[in-house]
């Protein structure tokens, strides 16, 4: 086999990866309308990497140059062992930052012990205040448990919250200020996220609900007017900061402003896929390399590099409801 000849992960395009998004499980307590069908079915345990094998995937990357993960899922608090595993993953030399998205329905229960063990930020999604609404875009009836997480969140003293906010015309587009003011109100961040098309959802048309960054961006302008930030949080959002406050606006837009030249990121979905590109099917078995050469990470490291090199440029999410990528967002790891 071929040594391995760069330290650090880089493609074939220049990108240097230092941030792995790993998926700890598919499974999840709600089922929002833009990421995943009523009755979706989840992957049968054997095809799921157990906590030790997400270990190792962590260990590879941070011993490959990677500094920050972000675990996520599905929804990440509702696989057992959840906060040991931050607790072993976060204290992996050569990691900088640990970082984790949740819907919040548990995060009273859990945002203490995650921060103890080592959690510096939260992302936390929120998409409605509104009691009906909040239960038809997720269809569960949980926001005032999500309201409860979050406040259990800013109470934990993490470095960073950002709430995560899909918007959708005529479901949610109307309640943007609103959203903006209970940010404010905890001194939280915000990023609305334009829609993407992962998945083939029947429940709505996406190409109908799309809504742009901008449209978002120039409601927001009027009530507070935002001031553009150099800020970077090492990913695809664009910040601004408002007068009067020290929450930052962001806002992701895959479709409007594509970010992927200075992509620095990989996926690995809970079936231990390493996916190059958000918006590309290309992908590497992990689980077959890890369960094939137990406690020997040589060939994974090895084959992690040489994957790399087939990252692509740049994905390309055209508009309307034909599926480009028929995974759906739970599976690859939001
Ligand atoms: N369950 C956790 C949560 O909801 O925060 C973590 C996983 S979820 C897949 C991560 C993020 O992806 C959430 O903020 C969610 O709103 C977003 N998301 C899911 N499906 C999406 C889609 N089709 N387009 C844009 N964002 C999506
Ligand atoms: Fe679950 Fe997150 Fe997908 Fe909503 S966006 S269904 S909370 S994984």
């Amino acid at each position: 086999m071929n040594q391995l000849v760069k330290p650090l992960l880089q493609d074939s395009f220049g990108r240097s990866i230092n941030y792995l998004r790993l998926s700890v499980t598919d499974r999840c307590d709600f089922r929002c309308v833009y990421c995943m069908n009523e009755d979706v079915k989840f992957l049968p345990r054997a095809q799921v990497l157990t906590l030790e094998e997400l270990y190792s995937v962590a260990q590879t990357f941070t011993e490959l140059g990677v500094n920050k993960i972000r675990l996520t899922g599905g929804e990440p608090l509702v696989r057992p062992g959840i906060v040991d595993l931050c607790r072993e993953v976060g204290q992996l030399p050569g990691l900088r930052e640990l970082t984790l998205t949740t819907n919040g329905s548990q995060l009273e229960r859990y945002a203490e012990g995650l921060r103890q063990a080592g959690v510096k930020r939260i992302n936390i999604s929120l998409d409605s205040l509104d009691q009906q609404r909040f239960t038809d875009l997720t269809r569960r009836d949980k926001l005032a448990q999500v309201i409860s997480g979050i406040d259990a969140a800013v109470a934990a003293g993490f470095e960073r919250i950002k709430l995560n906010a899909v918007v959708m015309k005529g479901r949610n587009d109307d309640e943007v200020l609103d959203l903006v003011e209970f940010a404010r109100s905890r001194g939280i961040d915000i990023t609305f996220i334009e829609e993407m098309p992962l998945g083939d959802i029947q429940e709505h048309s996406r190409q109908q609900s799309f809504c742009s960054s901008d449209e978002v961006q120039t409601i927001i302008a009027e009530r507070f007017p935002l001031l553009s930030s150099t800020e970077s949080s090492g990913g695809p959002a664009r910040y601004f900061r408002m007068a009067g406050s020290k929450s930052r606006v962001g806002f992701i837009s895959p479709y409007s402003h594509n970010f992927c030249d200075s992509c620095n990121r990989v996926r690995v979905t809970v079936e231990g896929q390493l996916l190059l590109c958000l918006g590309n099917e290309k992908s590497l078995d992990l689980r077959r390399l890890l369960r094939g050469h137990p406690g020997d990470l040589t060939a994974v490291k090895q084959a992690i590099c040489d994957a790399l090199q087939h990252k692509p440029e740049a994905h390309d999410f055209s508009h309307g409801d034909d599926v480009q990528v028929v995974r759906f967002m739970n599976m690859t790891g939001g």
